[in-house]
């Protein structure tokens, strides 16, 4: 072993670190159920690094195996297991091919390093190479991940550990390949100029840590709320927050005096799809009724599965004199709407209600109305949209 107490205490507080970390990402995956798939790749990219650290501590002068190819190959390993994880947590598109060949590329140079006893250095400009480009792809990843769901300062800060680890090893490919040879000290393990990226690299685990554990919860959160506010047949918001976005706007009219306006439609005949062609056939009926719904309104209006084949939708902004307009297209683009059921095809239509808030009126109220509306037009043959008859 070469001698540097102070290195060999960061090391094997790293290595230690690390292993601590994979075990709780073991508890993430199993049984906390949290991002089970994403926090197993976290497990094994941790378990990965705690066990390359730990050969490295084990480092004699001479290049080896054991303590330079395997040790090497395991944190790359570890580095490549993060860029995967993310990839898992956010849904996006797979490197594992690209990565995999990057992985073996870089074991064919370092053995044949080992073969040629070839210097040091050699072994690490190709680790740092391989380091930079995963660390980049994977900061790059979560960069673009976050930022779609969370906008650009979460982004930054979320991505800022990766991207420093990407600068990190940049540099260090820079400083290998420097004809100087005194700058190799400052990214060697065992000298005291090496002791700063020794700090770093503790850091740069648990930041890296804290931000995957944050990716994970975030993850959950967002299945919690699809379970809270979605309908899991349609993707549509469901009945309890339609209502909450009832409340919200009927408040803001309050306030501002912003009109609004909704409207409550149901399948003409559903029972029939169902009795005729079997539930299934109903079910993919709704979605489709669902998809041509969202296509036809506006991005701020909001579309909601109310009950089961009743929908609710709400317009912000919409005044008295334009409803009657939207509700006879969406009425129409309805009419017109067929869907193809194992070669059979189904007719769709529906009967609408619908009402624009007025002075003194409740949200509850609104809905009744709209409701009545609805019954009118169903006694008025169907396929119909007939405007609430206010008092
Ligand atoms: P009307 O024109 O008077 O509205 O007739 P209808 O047949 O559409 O009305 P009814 O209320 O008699 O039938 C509604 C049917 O919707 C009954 C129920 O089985 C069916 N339904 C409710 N939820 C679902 C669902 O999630 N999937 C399917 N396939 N059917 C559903
Ligand atoms: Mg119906
Ligand atoms: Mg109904």
């Amino acid at each position: 072993m070469i001698e540097h107490p102070s290195s060999e205490l960061l090391l094997s507080f790293i290595w230690l670190l690390a292993l601590v970390a994979s075990i709780a990402w073991c508890l993430m995956a199993h049984p906390l159920g949290i991002a089970p798939k994403a926090s197993f790749r976290f497990f094994i990219a941790n378990l990965s690094l705690g066990i390359g650290i730990y050969l490295l501590t084990l480092r004699t002068t001479e290049t080896n195996l054991l303590n330079w190819f395997l040790a090497d190959m395991a944190i790359l390993c570890s580095f490549m297991l993060i860029g995967w994880g993310i990839q898992q947590l956010f849904k996006l598109k797979s490197s594992v091919k690209q990565d995999s060949l990057i992985l073996l590329l870089t074991a064919i140079l370092l053995l044949t390093g080992q073969l040629l006893q070839l210097h040091a250095v050699f072994f690490g400009v190709v680790f740092s190479v391989t380091a930079t480009v995963f660390s980049f792809s994977a900061s790059r990843n979560n960069y673009q991940a976050i930022q779609k769901d969370f906008g650009f300062p979460a982004a930054c800060l979320m991505s800022a550990p990766l991207f420093v680890m990407t600068v990190i090893f940049f540099a260090r490919t820079l400083i290998l390949v420097w004809p100087d040879p005194k700058a190799d000290a400052f990214i060697a393990t065992y000298t005291d100029e090496g002791i700063p990226l020794l700090w770093s690299s503790i850091l740069l685990t648990l930041a890296i840590n804290i931000v995957m554990v944050w990716g994970a919860l975030a993850r959950l959160i967002a299945k919690i709320r699809q379970f809270a506010e979605r309908d899991q047949l349609t993707g549509l918001w469901n009945r309890r927050a339609a209502l909450e976005k009832l409340q919200e706007i009927h408040e803001l009219w309050h306030k501002q005096q912003q009109s609004y306006s909704l409207i409550l439609l149901d399948l003409d005949h559903f029972k029939r799809i169902n009795d005729s062609l079997g539930h299934d056939a109903g079910d993919a009926a709704l979605r489709r009724l669902a998809t041509t719904l969202s296509a036809v309104v506006r991005t701020q209006d909001l579309v909601s599965r109310y009950g089961g084949e009743e929908f609710l939708l709400l317009f912000p902004g919409v005044s008295a004199s334009e409803l009657p307009t939207i509700a006879e297209k969406i009425r129409m683009t309805l009419s017109g709407c067929q869907l193809i059921w194992q070669n059979t095809p189904i007719e769709l239509s529906a009967s609408l209600g619908y009402v624009t808030v007025y002075p003194g009126a409740k949200a509850e109220h609104l809905l009744t109305l709209a409701d009545k509306a609805m019954y009118q037009a169903k006694a008025e043959g169907r396929n119909k949209a007939c405007a609430a008859t206010l008092n």
